[in-house]
């Protein structure tokens, strides 16, 4: 026979694990079961650190085990496959069903393809813990072939990286990249400025209709200066991706172009999660978004069927559109979170608050930007500084927190990890004169001090507030008799 919860979530990314935490948190005593057929958390926003090797695995992909270890949340590793809205139960893959009273869908999107022909079989999507050891392989495989190679044009194939969709992932991976892939090649005794990362992009401009639009010229500007520099490719469609090319049409001209290249990386564009759409046909086409997303009131629950709440990436509040963002979804699912306790106690649920505090970009090894409040902008490696201390300091449960934070604070300061500089500096830099030299240990004096001053104004500013930051449970009180 099935089993009956009260409360059940549906996927555990920011937005679900997040709700649990903090149903948790606020000491909520009801049983929850938290569903992903995943064995990990993913940390998307720091996905290129695993790239990159900046941050561990248990750092950016810890294992629900370890996330969970200090709360009372039932987890499964499962995959939901079947909801029924009016019989408010569920179906798992593994063939197990289970009622709910309350239902939270949190199931993300997926990677689209926007139905450009071989994309999504030979091009590199970048969302999963899989994705990114998969590219990385695929990336330290072909420098490692090129340095081995006579033949040219092969050589030329295996140095192109090609990153379709200039939006924030595309220009976060390209910085990246551009500054990663040098200092692996010089290790394989190449030449680092064979290497081409290219951007391609359909709109004119990266980054267009984005909430990072205000950091374009800044973002720009680090793709023009990392250690390889970025190519971009504006305003042309992708029309096919293979494994040894791409094949793409400028928008003003009927010629289709090709780049030789063994490695496309594809950012352009999201899907609807396939069990959202399954939810179709029970959903009334009104309370649909225009991409087939789930309309939800400012409560977050669904129009139709209110003891379902649905955020983050997978729904769309009606009016009032959010962008698909993790400081989004955190925050909604701390707004569920007290919502199902309103509901429990008989209380209204409350319209979710939900604050964009300022956006923050990787854009290189130890470079990034980062925007307060839409006020202030910071860039370099005090933006890459504070980015790394405001997500970490995000990361679920504070022992997880703490534990990451000293990792990344012991590389920072013993430089462990590849440093782009490494090699291609020797090939490309003439030596300083003394007036430079002058200049440069000024610049390192302030490259220490602004740091220190920006990480406290970022850390008052950025900073989950007081009242939404998760503390490890109460320890369990047992009363005794005197
Ligand atoms: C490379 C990259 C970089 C990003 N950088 C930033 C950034 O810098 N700042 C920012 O704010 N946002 C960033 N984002 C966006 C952010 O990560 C998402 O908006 C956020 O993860 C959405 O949270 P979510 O809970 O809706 O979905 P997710 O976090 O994607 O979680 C969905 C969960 O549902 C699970 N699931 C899926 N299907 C099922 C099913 N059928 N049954 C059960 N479980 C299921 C999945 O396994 C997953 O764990 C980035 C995204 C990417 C890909």
């Amino acid at each position: 026979m099935d089993a009956s919860h009260p409360a059940i979530i549906v996927g555990a990314g920011f937005t679900g694990l997040f709700t649990a935490l903090h149903l948790r948190h606020q000491h909520d005593l009801r049983s929850i079961l938290l569903i992903d057929p995943q064995e990990r958390f993913v940390f998307k926003p720091m996905l290129y650190e695993l790239l990159t090797g900046e941050l561990s695995e248990d750092t950016v992909c810890p294992t629900y085990q370890v996330l969970l270890q200090s709360y009372d949340i039932q987890f499964v590793q499962d995959s939901v496959t079947k909801i029924d809205l009016s019989q408010q139960h569920l179906t798992l893959a593994s063939g197990s069903g289970y009622t709910y009273e309350h239902l939270v869908l949190a199931v993300g999107s997926i990677q689209g393809y926007l139905g450009t022909e071989g994309a999504r079989e030979h091009a590199f999507a970048f969302r999963t813990r899989e994705n990114a050891i998969a590219l990385k392989r695929h990336a330290w495989e072909c420098l490692q072939r090129a340095s081995q190679t006579k033949d040219e044009a092969q050589r030329r194939s295996l140095l192109t990286f090609a990153i379709v969709g200039a939006g924030p992932t595309g220009v976060e991976m390209a910085a990246t990249l551009a500054d990663l892939l040098p200092s692996w090649y010089v290790k394989f005794g190449g030449n680092a400025r064979e290497i081409r990362i290219v951007l391609i992009n359909h709109g004119k401009t990266i980054l267009a209709e984005d909430v990072n639009e205000g950091l374009k010229e800044q973002a720009l500007h680090a793709l023009r200066t990392r250690v390889v520099p970025v190519e971009l490719i504006l305003g042309v469609g992708v029309k096919a991706v293979d494994v040894d090319h791409l094949e793409y049409q400028p928008a003003s001209s009927p010629e289709i172009k090709k780049l030789l290249t063994q490695t496309t990386i594809w950012t352009a564009g999201t899907a609807v999660n396939p069990l959202i759409q399954s939810l179709a046909s029970q959903i009334t086409e009104s309370r649909l978004d225009k991409h087939g997303l789930p309309l939800v009131t400012p409560t977050l629950q669904l129009l139709d069927f209110p003891t379902v709440f649905a955020a983050g990436d997978c729904a769309d509040v009606q009016s009032q559109h959010q962008p698909a963002l993790a400081q989004v979804a955190y925050q909604q699912g701390a707004s569920i979170a007290h919502n199902l306790i309103a509901l429990a106690k008989g209380a209204s649920p409350r319209p979710a608050q939900v604050s964009l505090r300022g956006t923050l970009m990787k854009l290189g090894m130890g470079n990034g930007v980062a925007n307060l409040f839409g006020k202030v902008q910071i860039t370099g490696k005090p933006a890459d500084l504070i980015r790394s201390v405001t997500y970490l300091e995000l990361l679920p449960t504070p022992l997880h927190d703490f534990k990451s934070t000293t990792d990344w604070l012991k590389e920072e300061t013993f430089h462990r990890y590849h440093r782009p500089r490494v090699g291609l500096e020797t090939i490309t830099k003439p030596p300083l004169s003394a007036a430079e030299k002058r200049v440069r240990s000024r610049v390192k004096a302030l490259a220490i001090v602004t740091p220190v001053v920006f990480l406290i104004a970022a850390y008052f500013g950025l900073r989950t507030p007081p009242s939404e930051q998760l503390k490890p449970p109460p320890p369990l009180v047992t009363q005794t008799k005197p």
